[in-house]
């Protein structure tokens, strides 16, 4: 860290331009001012409840359009200043006017959400006719493809007198169990020594051993992970059983049928057999991961075990000034599309915060604004190669945040869960893909092919294997089997197994690894749109590299949001979800990587 700051130093000197921090004066001047505002959105937001509630069916094509630009203009305000105080403690969270502003934002937002939140019930309620012939309305064409997919809920919505006893309920049933178990596993720490002395550590630290040289060291820092989380599991699985639970009896109330993942593909707007048919084509390439693994283990001179899977290969580069990096994205950014370098450039004035420091929340994010003010990105920059191309999967979000703003209504922004991880994940390959072909040392790159294909595994591989965890356990509670710790060890183990087979050996402990993910608790089957948007990037650099012409298509593509479909926009760039071969490219592509990985770890 210390060793960065030097870096950044000699940045600020000669690329005067650059800041290092976030310039949040170009969203509010202070707090105040965005307490102000917050106030008058929320007066903002009663007027048009008190002018349009109860009145959506009634209103032709104009008045619907008038009302939903009032709607945009709330929901542009509101994400703003809603992202301004996150920013505000991104950035130093021991700030205690951030804090206030917290909670001011937070229930404001409340008030704003609930204020609103007529429109979505009464739409749903407009016949499907009529919603047709108002979509046939030129000025409301941006808008249809959200009009219509708003209404994908309504079959499963209960009498308003169910509905407001469910949201009732929601925080002391589901949201406690949600709440016991994020206590559990956030409190979760152990007396560790690292080599600096033993000192209680969290979690998540004792997690990050995972990538150290050091192989005894890996090994003990799991097991202290397994020896804390043992005596928990108890409660951990009784919430689990609760939360799938609680999803199964509203699944039966709401109409859902007997598939648990329902649910999940209606909110990401793709069709079941699409997600079934790529877990099945994920399932069937795992040996990909294995003969990987095998070579790793070959590499590393012993055959891999649990601990062993992050183990780093190869050395790390020489460290890479902030300048370098900055040069680095935006060249290869300019190369596919000088709009995307343009998009990209922006950030470094004021946009990105890069410096590691105390007090600065850990990590990387990127979090979009309004029409008037860009996205804005943090990082964590240490100087390392893998630092460069977390900055371009950053950037990538930033970019598709910023065409999507200056083409669609606030309201149609947002593209989803399930393709939101494509443009980060392809940005990360356009500068991969470079930095690889210029470095020279074969130990580096050695290490760089290693953490990418890793990278691509537990995205792909690993992700999927969550999925399957997931349906197993919603099948055993459906069918009557309490989900107790054991049971869902044996499941968990089942899908491990399959996942690294001959080429990883797993210790007996590690059946427990279900029980810290919180993906299973907040949102059920989460995971799989990590797997969808991976093998979506992994197809799309395999056409880009076919027909240099994609990047047109691609630009539109990050400019679209939420006015079209998943299925659809992908249509656009040329890959059909419903072509049974439709991931054989992604695959393709993958394998190439491992290839190269193998062959890097043979001769290194
Ligand atoms: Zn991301």
């Amino acid at each position: 860290m210390r060793r960065g700051a030097r870096y950044l130093d000699r940045v600020s000197e000669t690329a005067t331009e650059t800041t290092l921090r976030w310039d949040l004066t170009l969203i509010a001047a202070d707090a105040e001012e965005v307490k102000a505002r917050l106030a008058k959105l929320v007066v903002k937001s009663t007027s048009l409840a008190s002018r349009y509630e109860g009145q959506v069916a009634d209103l032709d094509a104009e008045g619907l359009l008038t009302l939903l630009e009032e709607l945009d203009l709330i929901k542009d305000e509101l994400r703003t200043l809603k992202n301004y105080g996150e920013l505000r403690l991104a950035q130093q969270a021991d700030d205690p006017e951030a804090r206030d502003l917290a909670i001011a934002v937070e229930r404001q937002k409340t008030a704003v959400e609930n204020a609103i939140r007529f429109f979505e019930l009464e739409w749903a309620l407009v016949p499907a006719a009529q919603v047709e012939a108002l979509c046939a309305t030129p000025a409301l064409g941006p808008y249809c493809h959200w009009l219509r997919a708003e209404q994908r809920f309504a079959p499963y919505r209960l009498s308003a007198a169910e509905e407001r006893v469910f949201a009732l309920r929601t925080a002391t049933a589901l949201g406690a169990w949600q709440e016991l178990h994020q206590e559990q596993t956030a409190s979760l720490a152990a007396p560790f020594d690292s080599g600096a002395g033993v000192e209680e550590q969290s979690l998540d630290q004792l997690l990050s051993y995972a990538t150290a040289p050091d192989r005894e060291l890996r090994r003990c820092a799991y097991e202290a992970v397994y020896d804390a989380l043992e005596p928990l599991a108890p409660v951990l699985a009784a919430s689990y059983n609760a939360v799938v639970q609680d999803r199964l009896s509203e699944d039966r109330l709401r109409g859902h049928g007997d598939d648990p993942m329902f649910r999940t593909h209606l909110e990401n707007q793709l069709p079941p057999a699409v997600v079934e048919a790529m877990l099945a084509a994920i399932e069937g390439q795992q040996e990909l991961a294995r003969r990987w693994f095998r070579a790793k283990g070959q590499a590393l001179g012993y055959p891999l075990e649990f601990h062993d899977v992050y183990a780093p290969l190869g050395a790390a580069s020489p460290p890479v000034p902030w300048a370098s990096a900055q040069a680095i994205v935006l060249e290869n950014f300019e190369r596919f599309a000088p709009a995307l370098k343009a998009s990209a450039a922006g950030f470094f004035h004021g946009r990105i915060d890069v410096e590691p420091r105390l007090q600065k929340t850990g990590g990387a994010f990127c979090a979009p604004m309004s029409q008037a003010v860009k996205p804005f990105a943090l990082v964590n920059y240490n100087e390392r190669l893998e630092d460069v191309v977390t900055l371009a999967h950053e950037l990538g979000h930033g970019t598709q945040f910023d065409l999507t703003a200056q083409v669609q209504p606030p309201l149609v922004a947002e593209a989803g869960l399930a393709l939101s991880e494509v443009p980060s994940t392809f940005a990360e390959m356009i500068v991969f893909e470079s930095v690889l072909a210029r470095e020279e040392d074969p130990q580096v790159r050695l290490n760089l092919l290693a953490g990418s294909v890793e990278q691509a595994f537990a995205a792909i591989f690993r992700q999927a294997a969550m999925t399957s965890f997931e349906a197993k356990a919603y099948a055993a509670l459906a069918d009557g089997k309490a989900l107790r710790p054991e049971r869902l060890n044996e499941l968990w183990l089942a899908e491990q197994r399959g996942y690294f087979g001959d080429a990883v050996a797993l210790p007996d402990y590690s059946a427990a690894g279900w029980s810290y993910i919180p993906h299973f608790i907040w949102t059920r089957f989460y995971t799989y749109a990590y797997s969808f948007a991976h093998l979506v990037a992994l197809a799309l650099y395999d056409l880009y590299r076919e027909d240099p012409s994609f990047a047109t298509r691609y630009l539109d593509f990050l400019a679209r949001g939420g006015s079209a479909s998943p299925v659809e926009q992908l249509k656009d760039l040329g890959v059909d979800v419903y072509d049974p071969n439709v991931w054989t490219r992604s695959f393709a592509e993958l394998e190439r990587r491992i290839t190269a990985a193998v062959t890097a770890a043979e001769s290194a």
